[in-house]
């Protein structure tokens, strides 16, 4: 689970990192009351979005020479000009897809005087199994790009969990972010409290970019972007109460109600399977054919006839669906069920578009024989390539 940078901003103050004074609005006439609670010269305003990249970002209804997504102003009237400039609008950014999103937020934020962009995140290491920070000098830019072109400015201090983040970690990140004086003892104190958010928070994902090193010498995090293990969503009642659902797809959101792992893609070909590897190989299948899967949806080892009726009207509600193959593999789950949940979500919700299905495994014949005397036009796959190949023809 993602949240907002003004949310995570909000959570990581409160294990008391450095972050700048700011208030989130929604609308236009809380622009001025906004920028008045704010020191000043200098402000910035932010679109609220879950996605990166918004400083060079473009709004789609703005034109091409109009600014980013994140904008700095002089003044409160700059800032006023700014919110109705940007409120409402569909920035696009690398992270959001030609679609892009609706901003229909924005954070009005002390701005800071900045000596130097830092890198700064941490992840679960898989590789070391520990909880590491990656650390780079090269901040505020494209990480991807750092560690495609220079990845020795990339570095990697992972952290032992029973040590927790020692005066030696502390020593390296000061060494690898080159701070010194009152930038390094601001990274001694904050290094331990990042730490501790991730922890103790269960995150899978926090990264500032930029960490700032400000005029005067101070760190301060004048980005953040966090997210959430959603498997540990259950012992965290006040992160779940920072989700914000207008920033997700809303097919996955009904997916997750009946507990399916479904992700939207951009191409036009449906997907039901079970098991996760099989989904892969599914939408590997339809690539070599020609097509591009429409979704990830894996309907688990125990699915029943309510989740498969359940996949299937989420997949028939996109309008982006030309075409639906059904890939199942009946072990656990036996062949027959999911023909008669096949059945029962077409008669149920109709089909419009063209419907392979190959069933293999488990009462496979059973599972054929409902399909054939359904009376439905779904056409019978023998195995993986000809359920591919037939739908790739069916779709055209
Ligand atoms: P992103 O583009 O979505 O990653 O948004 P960021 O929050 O990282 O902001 C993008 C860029 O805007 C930063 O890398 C800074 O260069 C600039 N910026 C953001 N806040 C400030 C600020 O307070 N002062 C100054 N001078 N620049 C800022
Ligand atoms: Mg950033």
């Amino acid at each position: 689970m993602n949240i907002h940078e003004y949310q995570a901003k909000e959570l990581l103050k409160g294990f008391g990192a450095p972050v700048a004074e700011g208030v989130a609005i929604t609308e236009v006439s809380q622009a001025e009351a906004a920028a008045r609670q704010l020191p000043g010269p200098l402000y910035v305003v932010k679109s609220q979005i879950h996605a990166g990249g918004r400083g060079k970002g473009k709004f789609t209804e703005l034109g091409p020479d109009a600014k980013g997504g994140v904008r700095l102003a002089k003044t409160i009237d700059e800032v006023v000009a700014n919110v109705r400039d940007m409120l409402g609008n569909t920035l696009v950014t690398k992270q959001t897809g030609d679609a892009g999103k609706q901003v229909n937020r924005l954070y009005i934020e002390d701005g800071a005087d900045i000596d130097r962009e830092l890198y700064l995140s941490l992840l679960v290491d898989r590789a070391v199994g520990r909880v590491a920070f990656v650390v780079s000098t090269e901040g505020g830019m494209d990480i991807e790009a750092v560690a495609e072109a220079t990845p020795e400015k990339i570095i990697n201090v992972a952290i032992d969990p029973e040590a927790g983040v020692t005066s030696a970690d502390v020593a390296k990140l000061n060494e690898a972010l080159q701070l010194t004086g009152q930038a390094a003892s601001d990274g001694e104190t904050l290094f331990p409290i990042l730490y501790k958010a991730f922890t103790e928070k269960d995150m899978s994902l926090l990264e500032i970019n930029p960490l700032i090193v400000m005029t005067d010498g101070r760190l301060r995090v004048l980005d953040a972007k966090v997210s959430f293990d959603g498997n540990a969503l259950f012992r965290h009642d006040d992160v779940k109460a920072l989700r914000d659902e207008s920033e997700e797809d809303a097919k996955e959101i009904e997916a997750s109600k009946y507990d399916l792992a479904y992700v939207a893609l951009d191409g036009d070909i449906g997907c039901m399977v079970n098991g996760a590897g099989l989904a892969m190989a599914t939408m590997d299948i339809i690539k070599l054919y020609g097509k591009e899967p429409a979704n990830f949806l894996d309907v688990g080892g125990g699915a029943n006839k309510e989740k498969v009726t359940a996949a299937f009207k989420i997949i028939t509600a996109d309008p982006a669906v030309k075409g639906i193959l059904v890939n199942i593999f009946g072990g656990i789950m036996k062949c027959d069920i999911i023909a008669e949940g096949v059945v029962a979500a077409v008669k149920e919700v109709g089909l419009k578009v063209p419907l392979v299905v190959r069933l293999e495994g488990t009462n496979v014949e059973k599972g054929k024989a409902i399909l054939n005397e359904s009376g439905l036009a779904i056409t019978a796959a023998d195995d993986l390539d000809d359920a591919a190949k037939k739908i790739v023809a069916a779709v055209g």
